[in-house]
């Protein structure tokens, strides 16, 4: 038998993850060796025996093979949470392309040091009195600091250690004379940092009586988990159907067989609001995990998901890790949204990479979504997944009527201003009856750039190949690397003072809407003004307690908070993220338009939207004009099968970075031929290389390479041959190249 050398990680839970050793797997043990187990080592000198986990394995030895030491022992009893963590992350390196560390790095929860960072008090022993005569002996000897120190421990009792030595300015050996004086006393709290706790206003209710259908429903799906393999399920319900509801059936069914659920939401929608639903039904056994969290306290929270102390996670993408001894159950809300996707290697898919530990670990996958990705909708379709309908609103809330404007026709009437006359209209209508209005820009395409009306140049960032955008400090800043730069009078080419912003951005429409309706209260909510933590939710919650009329915004308001006083949502215009190249352009358009159409009229006033376009006839702006999310996908699929882009047909992008575009162009054709080479059949179509959209990002250029065959399974193993031709090819070195999935 050839020899076998395990790569080992001794301690998972420090950001030490690369550190790993190589051990030899001794003959006896080769057939338990495999990533993920947990084994028995000597460490150092052989004095010490330890525990590691396997995170490769290979017939190299990367050190004299005589220095090499046997692993000891391969753990048999059942598999840890963190040998399964590692089992996924190796799935993960594999299915996605990236490194072993990169992979371990997104899935297992990694200790910050600040977590040491314990709070420590001092409070006072001594009898006041003892304490007052002290005080009067320092004043005495004019013993600045002991003074300061006792007074205020006297006026306060206990004092939080840091703020002794920093606001007070008494140094530690100060403090440690008075400990030794036996005056106070250095007490720890092992303070868990836990946000919810904080907020512990809720109040548990009990559940509601569920309608038939929804009744119906949840019974399906436990059928299906009877089933030996059970499938993931799909929920396809409108907004106000009662998912959430079914989620919580579906939820306590799970808990009561003492199993985990980790529930997925995407973190824009992670609003108090929404999530504090799930507490007062669930009370404390529900952690939060989002991206405002500290380090420290995401570790907290992980740390008690494991100990059992909590057993719903609610988060967005990376709660999908929770380490769970007893996971059973992963519900993905809005299954189609973007973010679930990983723009970071590896680009993991959450949905994706869900069904895999659900099939790893026995937990069942559920989906929901208003208007699922057209890829699930197929799977669910074609049985791959079970597909459920729950298509009643609850209570009689009625679908927004939908009108759609033609901005071309708008145009030869003499409007040229953002809004329609239909639209202009509509909005008065709502300020004379005191309703609110929200009104959405698509991000893309509508950025404020800077162009010359006479010689059409456009300012550019000199980094990036993107445009720059004006604000009104009167400064142009590139929203990709911070590039600043003044606001110019005149073209830098032709010299005309024709030059300005071309379209608007959320600013310019702001200052816009004040203009056409003078006296009315206007929020705005996009990336400038969301800065801070809570900005968002300060500005959703303004909005909802009735402190404007108009809110604008970009994508960012489309989804969260109900606001029963919306009557009317205008989108401004709604093609301008069909015009980009991507294929999924169209159901992303569709998608917004759904979700922002549906922000009318949730209260019990009938609402109305207005879509704004140059394209009135294109089929994701007449489903969205009918709500009619089959109308939409038949089309869509129809394109999808006829073009063979996913899902009928799998799609890889090989994305390279460089900060030489000669070297790159090189690297990725080379890239190229030697795919041709390995696969000469014509079932593979390879696209490219060409410049990325956004060609250059802080002075670094950027291509991509698509591939397309019928079977994922073989792009993954293409994948696998490119990386190593990359990885010996000295061309490479200074090449940055990420595989993309889920293109
Ligand atoms: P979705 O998640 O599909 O958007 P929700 O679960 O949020 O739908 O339900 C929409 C609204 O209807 C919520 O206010 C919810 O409390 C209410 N609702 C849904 N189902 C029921 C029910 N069976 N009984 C009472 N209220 C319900
Ligand atoms: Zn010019
Ligand atoms: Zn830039």
């Amino acid at each position: 038998m050839s020899r076998v050398y395990a790569d080992v990680i001794v301690d998972i839970s420090q950001e030490k993850l690369d550190k790993t050793f190589q051990y030899e797997v001794p003959e006896a043990l080769q057939k338990q060796a495999e990533i993920g187990k947990q084994v028995r080592i000597s460490f150092g000198n052989g004095k010490r025996e330890l525990t590691g986990y396997i995170v490769g394995l290979s017939g190299e030895a990367k050190i004299a093979p005589e220095r090499i030491k046997p692993i000891l022992k391969v753990e048999e009893k059942g598999m840890e949470i963190e040998s399964r963590l590692i089992s996924l992350a190796a799935w993960i390196a594999r299915e996605y392309g990236s490194t072993m560390n990169q992979a371990l790095k997104t899935v297992l929860p990694v200790k910050a040091k600040e977590r040491t960072k314990e709070k420590r008090y001092l409070c006072l022993r001594e009898k006041e009195e003892t304490c007052a005569e002290l005080l009067e002996e320092y004043k005495r000897k004019h013993y600045k600091a002991k003074e300061r120190l006792l007074q205020a421990l006297l006026e306060n009792e206990t004092l939080e250690y840091s703020d002794v030595t920093g606001r007070l300015k008494i140094t530690a050996s100060v403090i440690r004379s008075f400990r030794e004086q036996g005056l106070v006393q250095v007490i720890r709290e092992r303070d868990y940092r836990n946000p919810v706790a904080k907020r512990g206003e809720v109040q548990e209710v009990s559940p509601l009586k569920l309608t038939p259908l929804q009744e119906q429903v949840c019974e399906e799906i436990f059928q299906e988990w009877e089933t030996p393999n059970p499938r993931p399920c799909l929920i396809k319900g409108v907004t106000g159907s009662g998912k959430t509801e079914v989620y919580m059936k579906l939820i306590s069914h799970v808990l009561e067989q003492g199993q985990q659920v980790i529930v997925l939401i995407p973190e824009i929608a992670l609003t108090y609001q929404n999530v504090s639903r799930f507490y007062r039904r669930f009370g404390n056994c529900v952690a939060l995990i989002n991206s405002r969290l500290s380090k420290g306290e995401r570790f907290d929270q992980l740390e008690q998901a494991k100990k059992g102390e909590v057993s719903i996670v609610i988060g967005p993408r990376s709660a999908l890790f929770t380490p769970f001894p007893n996971l059973g159950l992963i519900l993905i809300d809005e299954e189609h949204e973007d973010s679930y996707k990983s723009e970071k290697t590896p680009c993991y898919h959450a949905r994706e990479t869900a069904i895999c530990r659900g099939e790893m670990e026995g937990a069942r996958v559920v989906l929901g979504s208003a208007s699922p990705s057209v890829e699930s909708y197929y799977k669910g379709k074609t049985g791959e997944y079970r597909l459920l309908y729950l298509e009643e609103r609850y209570g009689a809330s009625q679908l927004p009527e939908v009108s759609v404007v033609d901005l071309k026709e708008e145009l030869k009437t003499g409007n040229r201003s953002v809004f329609s006359s239909l639209l202009t209209e509509k909005i008065r209508e709502r300020l004379m009856k005191k309703e609110q209005v929200m009104l959405f820009l698509n991000r893309r395409g509508y950025t404020g750039f800077v162009s010359c009306r006479s010689c059409g140049h456009v300012m550019k960032c000199p980094h990036c190949d993107v445009s720059l955008t004006s604000h009104r400090n009167g400064k142009l800043i590139c929203h990709y690397c911070g590039y600043e730069t003044r606001d110019v009078k005149r073209c830098p080419i032709c010299g005309s003072p024709y030059i300005g912003g071309f379209k608007a951005g959320t600013q310019q429409i702001e200052a816009l809407v004040q203009k056409s309706f003078p006296g009315a209260r206007v929020l705005r909510m996009d990336a400038d003004t969301t800065k801070r933590k809570d900005d968002h939710e300060r500005i959703l919650a303004a909005f909802a307690k009735g402190e404007a009329d108009i809110l604008i915004g970009t994508q960012m308001i489309v989804k969260g908070h109900d606001f029963p006083n919306v009557t009317l949502v205008g989108v401004l215009a709604a093609d301008l993220s069909l015009c980009s190249e991507d294929y999924r352009a169209a159901e992303k358009t569709f998608q917004l338009l759904l979700q922002a159409v549906g922000r009318a009229g949730r209260g019990n006033r009938p609402g109305e939207a207005v879509i704004q376009t140059y394209h009135p006839e294109h089929y994701s702006i007449q489903a969205a004009k009918s709500q009619n999310y089959e109308e939409f996908y038949e089309k869509e699929i129809q394109y999808r099968m006829l073009m063979e882009y996913p899902p009928a047909a799998a799609m890889a992008a090989i994305r390279g970075a460089c900060e030489n575009e000669e070297l790159l162009k090189e690297a990725m054709s080379y890239c190229r031929k030697y795919l041709e080479r390995i696969y000469p059949k014509e079932d593979l179509i390879l696209i490219g290389p060409a410049p990325e959209t956004v060609a250059k990002v802080q002075d670094s250029y950027k291509m991509v390479l698509y591939m397309r065959h019928k079977s994922r399974p073989a792009l993954v193993r293409l994948k696998d041959a490119l990386e190593r031709y990359i990885a010996v090819n000295k061309g490479f070195q200074s090449i940055y190249i990420q595989f993309d999935f889920n293109v």
